[in-house]
């Protein structure tokens, strides 16, 4: 496809410009970005309702404030973020210039999913633009209205070379994938990602992979059960279950699980009305092919709060499961859909030995009052990311790394994380051609006395910074006097 060779090549030929290269130039092109998601609100709440029937008020609180919030801390922190940064000096370096100078990478290619299209892109892309590379941006397919205003706008407010949108599906992917960028920034499926590492690995592309998988949530029997389900409840079902973080499944003992049933059917009440399909907000599943794999999964089970569906609208409501066994379907793969099941353990030790038998999931959520059980549990396991006591707000904290680990995925983003994931760190170390006669230890022809010196040197090269210091003067003035 010469189309997208020749967008790449642009975006590649406007990078080697080095207009990217001042703070400036940077901070311009995220003012615009901040301009268009104000200016062109209402247009992309209206892509997401024609997408996944999404609420015109969730919009806003699930994707675009977030999005804000990253842009205004680029703006406000790039001159610090992208400035050197000074690092210690070691007694060998001790009147160098010792630092770090992080620079852009090049052009980086950010592949998005569809369940929430202006996060996964746009996020990527505020630190990419932050950290002075180029950015081929590729939506996803699936969130058709969202795609096509993304490609829409985005060439109206950022400079059109640098930052190309490129729509299409599966073939334009893989066409991209094929030829070299100088990160690859991919957010979706495992199944995907795997495909995108093999393509990077052929240029030795380095990637990051966010992605999915079955995120966890156990309950405590002590814990507040009615503010505990609340709090799933929304996680689980808001944008109809299909968040890369959403509660998969809960975990709880026997003697709770009736009462946290109760509890979820209350809240549903609440939330939708005693018909979801009804309410604005309940969101639709993205397409036919993810419908029949959601209602597939359920095959077999009867569920003890919804079950209801409509094929036509893509309507499933919300549903609970209960005694759901660890071996069946719904526990196998990442449910991705509005099916919360339970499973039941004996105890905390049996949830945490749960929890490690399976993948490292992207996000683990503990309902639990006890402050030493807690960090036990933290403590014995690995994910992503953890939130105690609620669901998916630590993806709200631009001060923590957000990302996977093991099969959720590798590298981490928001806030600084995304700037320093998309630049080099590039190590700097400026000396003088002066004390020469502390270098003589190291040159040849060797002896059995200089290898010592230049031992005992290289030793003493690793002691503190005071210390060394005066260790240093002695040092120097050791070898001056030896060699001269
Ligand atoms: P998707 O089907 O939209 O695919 C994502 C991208 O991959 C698209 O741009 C698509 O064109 C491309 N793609 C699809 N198949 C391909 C192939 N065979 N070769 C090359 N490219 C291909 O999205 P999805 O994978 O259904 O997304 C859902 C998954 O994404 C879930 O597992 C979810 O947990 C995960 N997700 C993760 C995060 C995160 O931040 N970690 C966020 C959102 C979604």
């Amino acid at each position: 496809n010469k189309g997208i060779l020749q967008v790449v090549q642009r975006a590649k030929e406007a990078f080697l410009s080095g207009r990217t290269r001042p703070v400036e130039f940077r901070l311009q092109q995220l003012h615009a970005l901040q301009r268009m998601i104000t200016e062109k609100e209402t247009e992309i709440c209206t892509a997401l309702k024609q997408d996944i029937n999404r609420s015109q008020y969730d919009t806003p609180l699930l994707e675009l404030i977030g999005i804000e919030n990253e842009i205004k801390l680029a703006i406000d922190k790039l001159a610090e973020w992208a400035a050197p940064r000074s690092v210690e000096r070691n007694l060998l370096t001790l009147r160098d210039e010792v630092y770090i100078q992080p620079e852009p990478l090049g052009v980086v290619l950010i592949i998005g999913a569809w369940n929430y299209p202006w996060a996964v892109t746009l996020q990527p892309l505020v630190g990419a633009i932050a950290a002075g590379n180029a950015a081929v941006v590729k939506p996803s397919e699936l969130s058709e209205y969202s795609s096509l205003l993304l490609r829409a706008l985005l060439p109206r407010y950022l400079d059109k070379d640098l930052y190309p949108v490129v729509t299409g599906g599966v073939s334009e992917t893989q066409e991209l994938l094929r030829l070299r960028f100088d990160h690859v920034f991919y957010t979706g499926s495992s199944s995907v990602g795997k495909v995108v590492m093999e393509a990077a690995a052929r240029h030795l592309t380095p990637v990051t992979l966010e992605l999915g998988g079955k995120s966890p949530c156990y309950i405590d029997k002590d814990c507040d059960v009615r503010i505990a389900c609340r709090r799933i409840t929304w996680g689980k079902f808001v944008n109809c279950g299909q968040t890369c973080i959403a509660p998969d499944y809960i975990l709880c003992e026997p003697c709770i699980q009736g009462r946290v049933v109760e509890c979820i059917r209350q809240t549903l009440l609440e939330f939708y009305g005693a018909d979801p399909k009804c309410s604005p907000d309940y969101g639709r599943i993205i397409n036919q092919r993810h419908f029949n794999r959601i209602m597939g999964l359920m095959e077999g089970y009867t569920p003890v709060v919804g079950g209801q569906s409509d094929s036509s609208q893509r309507y499933i409501a919300p549903t609970v499961l209960k005694d759901v066994p660890p071996q069946s379907r719904l526990m196998q793969e990442e449910i991705f859909g509005p099916l919360l099941p339970i499973v039941t353990v004996s105890d905390m030790d049996d949830a945490i030995n749960f929890i490690n038998e399976r993948e490292k999931p992207l996000a683990l959520y503990i309902f639990c009052t006890d402050k030493k059980a807690v960090k036990k549990m933290i403590e014995e396991t690995t994910s992503g990311g953890v939130t105690v006591n609620d669901v998916m707000m630590h993806y709200t904290v631009s001060s923590l790394p957000f990302g996977g680990v093991g099969q959720s995925g590798m590298g981490r983003y928001h806030g600084k994380h995304t700037f320093d994931q998309l630049s080099h760190q590039r190590a700097c170390l400026v000396r003088k051609l002066a004390m020469e006669s502390v270098n003589l230890a190291r040159y040849p022809p060797q002896d059995r006395r200089r290898a010592l010196l230049c031992r005992q040197m290289m030793y003493f090269a690793f002691v503190p910074k005071l210390k060394g210091l005066f260790i240093c003067y002695h040092i120097s003035f050791y070898f001056t006097f030896l060699f001269h």
